[in-house]
């Protein structure tokens, strides 16, 4: 695979050697070759968007155990609408209104030491964050992120749903049975919990009603797509909401697999997912990469992940100024973090002077930078080719100034 001589050099826009994942800011992913020939052919003749995302419907449904999915333009507006149907439900109006919805309910209660970047997503939709229990990592042992009642008390009236964000450490099961008791749905966000595969049922299974998965991330489908596998009331009120509505309501005939016309009081008009666009290109490309990320040995992967992590870290720590270690060694089908840290004095350069020299090389040298105030710098082996990686070894190497 090389990434070398290409459309970029054409522009003059510099590549990157990728040290970081799959993060947006760099492009990604890399796309799996046959979701991008799936792309071309569909870019040769039209199909209706509502059938491409009836049988996406079909195969999302299929690989998580939900009622039924949807294809949206990246996770982060799979939760807007998420979201958008926790408000309106099957309600015509409200869906013409949304964001505005100061009359009708619409708070999304989540854990707050779950709050994010991505909160955005959810409140784009013109629902307001609340936030329940604590968020205390000083005090030490004894005290917990979010008791039951804790929840249950941030729950009200005005409460529509409820948004679960994993990775910490209060528990999915406690949150569906106290907002499942409440009669309110549940939205994971799982866009970066792909692998392992097995999390593609899991939220579903522990009894999320909606879960978020990037379509560009691992599974590496078209970078702006993401998946929602959810209950079909609110994948149908989802579809309703980002289709084009420009619709004759007496010839309306949705695919009714996913949109039950009867359900609904009435044809909403263009919703508030308009603007976020699925293309017919986008969503072939998307299912094709879904269907192969499924079939993938993902366990094979993560051991070539993992090999190519101790290549660099076995690299880096022949340099007297580099002590490195890994995270994430052991959990299977995880990507293994290479942790590296300097000995900033010795090495004369700082940890973030170096990450910022990297990254205005040309091609761009990407290394992670959420250790770097503590003089550490990381690399994900996940995004990276072979030859990249001798690039980024060499490239740190010859940045650091010091006498070996
Ligand atoms: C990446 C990510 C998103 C956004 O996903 P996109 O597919 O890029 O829109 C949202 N939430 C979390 C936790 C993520 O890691």
């Amino acid at each position: 695979m090389s990434q070398k001589s290409n459309v970029y050099d054409e522009m003059g826009v510099p590549t990157v050697i990728n040290g970081v994942g799959t993060k947006t800011r760099v492009g990604g992913t890399l796309m799996r070759e046959e979701a991008a020939d799936a792309m071309r052919e569909a870019a040769t003749a039209f199909a209706r968007i509502s059938d491409l995302q009836a049988h996406a419907s079909e195969l999302i449904s299929e690989v998580t155990g939900a009622e039924a999915g949807y294809v949206t333009t990246g996770a982060a507006s799979g939760l807007t609408l998420a979201a958008a149907a926790c408000i309106a439900g099957d309600d015509p109006g409200i869906m013409s209104d949304l964001p505005h919805t100061a009359d009708v309910p619409r708070e999304i209660v989540m854990p707050r030491a779950q709050r994010n970047s991505y909160d955005h997503a959810l409140r784009a939709s013109g629902a307001i964050i609340v936030d329940a229990g604590n968020n205390d990592r000083t005090l030490g042992p004894g005290s917990t992120n979010l008791e039951p009642w804790e929840f249950e008390g941030a729950i009200s009236e005005e409460t529509v749903g409820v948004a679960y964000a994993p990775g910490d450490p209060t528990d999915l099961s406690m949150i569906v049975d106290v907002a499942h008791e409440n009669d309110l749905p549940v939205i994971v966000d799982a866009a970066g919990w792909l692998p392992p595969k097995g999390n593609l049922r899991r939220f579903v299974e522990n009894g999320a009603d909606i879960v978020v998965f990037s379509g560009g991330k691992a599974v590496r489908g078209p970078q702006s797509t993401g998946i929602v596998a959810g209950r079909s009331d609110l994948i149908s009120s989802i579809a309703l909401q980002h289709l084009d509505m420009d619709a004759i309501v007496k010839a309306w005939d949705p695919p009714k697999s996913l949109i039950n016309p009867t359900a609904f009081d009435g044809v909403p008009r263009h919703g508030l997912g308009r603007g976020f666009k699925v293309g017919k290109e986008e969503l072939v490309g998307l299912m094709r990469a879904l269907e192969l990320f499924v079939e993938e040995d993902t366990v094979a992967r993560s051991h070539e992940w993992h090999q190519r992590a101790e290549a660099i870290g076995d690299a880096l720590d022949t340099l007297d100024v580099l002590d490195v270690s890994y995270q994430d060694r052991t959990t299977e089908e995880a990507a293994t973090t290479v942790s590296v840290s300097i000995d900033e004095e010795a090495a004369g350069i700082t940890a973030i002077e170096l990450i910022s020299r990297l990254r205005r090389e040309n091609p761009r040298v990407y290394v992670g930078d959420r250790d770097a105030d503590r003089g550490t710098f990381t690399v994900n082996p996940m995004s990276l080719t072979d030859d990249d990686a001798d690039t980024l070894i060499e490239r740190v190497r010859a940045t650091i100034v010091y006498d070996d």
